[in-house]
C-alpha cells in the first residue's frame, strides 16, 4: 500500500512514522508513506498557501491552487482508491473504516489548516471526508497520523502475530478482554486462575465472557450498532 500525505508541516510525522510497528512496515516495504509539502506547489514568491476568506470573517483559508496542482500531479502518476480530507465534519473514524481502508492500494490524506481548505477542493477532488472525533485540532496532521497508524497495523503481515490485531477492541464490535503477564501474583493481587489452568477452551470462553461483560458495561452502544 502507498499513502501520500499532503501537508504544510511534514516534520510533524517524523515521530509517529519512524518508530515501532509503522517503522518496521515501511522498512519491509509493506507500506510506503510519502510526505508532500503543499508549500512547494505555491505559485507565490513567498510560498504563501493561505488567503483571506471571500465574504470576510475570521481566519485564513488554504488556497485551491497549490493543493489542486499537487493532487493533479499525483493522479497522473497512479490511480487512488480514495482521496481523503481530514475534517471535523467528516464521517467519524472507527475500526471498520480502518479495516476497509487497509484493503486499498493507494490513498491520499489531505491535512487542512487554518479555517480549512477552499471548498472547491472538497467538491472536485475529495472522495471521502473523515473526522477522528468531535473536537477541533489545529491541523489535519495528527488526524492523518492516527488514521495511517490504525490502517497500517491491520494490513496482513504488519503485526507479526497476525491474530493479534483481530483480537483487539472493536473488531467484532467488542472491547478486548483484560490481559495479564508474569508474575502471577504481585502484592497479593493474583491473575485469574483460569489463565494459569492451561485449559485453552476454558481460557477462550473466559475471554469471550469478559469481552462481552466489558462491552455491555463500558460501551453498550457497540452491541446495538453491530455493523
Ligand atoms: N473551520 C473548521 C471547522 O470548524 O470545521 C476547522 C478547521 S481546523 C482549525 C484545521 C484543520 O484541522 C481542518 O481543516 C482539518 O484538516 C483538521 N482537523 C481539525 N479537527 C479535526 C478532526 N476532529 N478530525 C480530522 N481533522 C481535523
Amino acid at each position: 500500500m502507498r499513502i501520500d500525505i499532503l501537508t504544510l508541516f511534514p516534520d510533524m510525522f517524523t515521530g509517529p512514522f519512524n518508530e515501532s510497528i509503522i517503522k518496521r512496515a515501511r522498512e519491509q516495504g509493506i507500506v510506503e508513506i510519502v510526505l508532500h509539502n503543499i508549500r512547494n506547489y505555491s505559485d507565490d514568491k513567498h510560498r504563501r498557501v493561505d488567503d483571506y476568506p471571500f465574504g470576510g470573517g475570521a481566519g485564513m483559508v488554504m488556497q485551491i491552487v497549490p493543493v489542486a496542482k499537487l493532487i493533479e500531479q499525483l493522479k497522473k502518476e497512479r490511480s487512488y482508491d480514495d482521496i481523503i480530507y481530514l475534517s471535523p465534519d467528516g464521517e467519524r473514524f472507527n475500526q471498520q473504516i480502518a479495516n476497509r481502508l487497509s484493503l486499498s492500494n493507494n490513498l491520499i490524506l489531505l491535512c487542512g489548516h487554518y479555517k480549512g481548505v477552499d471548498q472547491r477542493i472538497r467538491d472536485h477532488y475529495i472522495t471521502r471526508e473523515i473526522s477522528i472525533g468531535d473536537y477541533v485540532l489545529t491541523g489535519g496532521e495528527l488526524a492523518a497520523a492516527v488514521i495511517a497508524d490504525a490502517v497500517v497495523r491491520v494490513i496482513p503481515g504488519v503485526i507479526s502475530d497476525e491474530t493479534s490485531a483481530l483480537s483487539d477492541s472493536f473488531q467484532d464490535n467488542l472491547l478486548a478482554p483484560p490481559v495479564y503477564t508474569r508474575p502471577a501474583e504481585y502484592n497479593g493481587w493474583r491473575v485469574p486462575d483460569v489463565l494459569l489452568s492451561g485449559h485453552q477452551k476454558k481460557i477462550d470462553e473466559w475471554r469471550e465472557q469478559q469481552a462481552m461483560e466489558r462491552t455491555k458495561r463500558l460501551r453498550p452502544d457497540l452491541l446495538e450498532s453491530g455493523e
